[in-house]
């Protein structure tokens, strides 16, 4: 069934699936049940008020490029309700509540390629859209060394709310975008964006950026092979994270279960905390990933 914002607030429960394709796709797939979803009775009211922004944000809706961006951790806005989760105002501009300087990035490099790219707006402390709901990183009660109050001693409803808040119509959007490309033959290269803190835990990480894949096998080497020949980074290949069923979503759901060619891009925050930083890698990633559409061509990968 298809889930639109408004469309789960029956009495009933139901599995969370957000397109006929992600029907038949989880279908297939049975052995990674916790990627199925139930969202139970929700007699809460919403957790957004109807002045309260929408959690997806896009640009470049009618492109026709075989790109498709997404950014599950490009804003940090917490909805009004759950006020400021208890954690300082500086610790809500740090890491733990968005992804530093991507969505700086995100907007520029699609605006320059005219990719779509779909954006979400809130921050992961509230409900992180890149973790399966069993993940106890979705809504987390610690961040790094930070505890995050207003995450703690949740009911079921608490938590549903947010998931129907943020996380259901992010992904019900994303994957009504690929079922409109595949309807109309656009391929999809689905690219996820992301940075990352230069220290993590005390220990510095000496990489600029890494690409992060788990089944892909023809977009992550190209990337490898285009990064490292620019000559002045330090690439991560699946560092400092890689790709998996239990700790990440966007690309599990919508790209490897879909066959997409696809990876993630990790950007190390210090790099992309400034506009003129935001524009370089904006514009290195940009004439990167031309050659890589141009060479994914030529040897006729791109397919819808
Ligand atoms: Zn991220």
């Amino acid at each position: 069934m298809n889930l639109s914002p408004q469309a789960g607030r029956g009495r009933n429960s139901h599995t969370f699936v957000v397109s006929p394709e992600h029907e038949r796709l989880l279908q297939r797939f049975p052995a990674q049940t916790h990627l199925i979803m139930t969202l139970q009775d929700d007699l809460a009211p919403p957790l957004l008020a109807p002045d309260e922004p929408p959690p997806v944000i896009e640009a470049n809706t009618d492109s026709t490029s075989p790109f498709l961006f997404t950014c599950d951790h490009y804003g940090r806005a917490i909805p009004r309700a759950l006020g400021d989760l208890g954690v300082a105002a500086q610790d809500l501009t740090r890491h733990i509540a968005w992804d530093i300087g991507i969505a700086g990035v995100a907007e520029r490099l699609a605006a320059d390629m005219d990719v779509h790219l779909i954006a979400q707006r809130y921050s992961r402390l509230v409900i992180d859209c890149n973790r399966p709901f069993a993940a106890a990183s979705s809504i987390p009660q610690i961040s790094e060394a930070t505890e995050i109050p207003g995450n703690g001693g949740l009911n079921a409803n608490d938590v549903e709310a947010r998931q129907r808040a943020i996380f259901a119509p992010y992904h019900a959007r994303i994957a009504q975008v690929l079922d409109a490309r595949k309807a109309r033959r656009q391929p999809t290269i689905l690219v996820s964006l992301h940075s990352f803190t230069p220290v993590y835990a005390g220990v510095a990480r000496p990489w600029h950026i890494g690409t992060l894949y788990q089944h892909d096998n023809r977009l992550p080497p190209l990337l490898l092979e285009s990064l490292r020949a620019e000559g002045d980074l330090v690439v991560g290949d699946n560092e400092p994270y890689a790709v998996s069923d239990t700790t990440d979503y966007t690309i599990p759901v919508h790209a490897e279960r879909r066959g997409l060619i696809n990876s993630g891009i990790e950007i190390r925050q210090d790099l992309i905390a400034d506009e003129s930083g935001q524009r370089q890698w904006a514009a290195r990633l940009a004439r990167i990933f031309r050659t890589i559409e141009e060479r994914l061509h030529a040897s006729r990968l791109l397919t819808a």
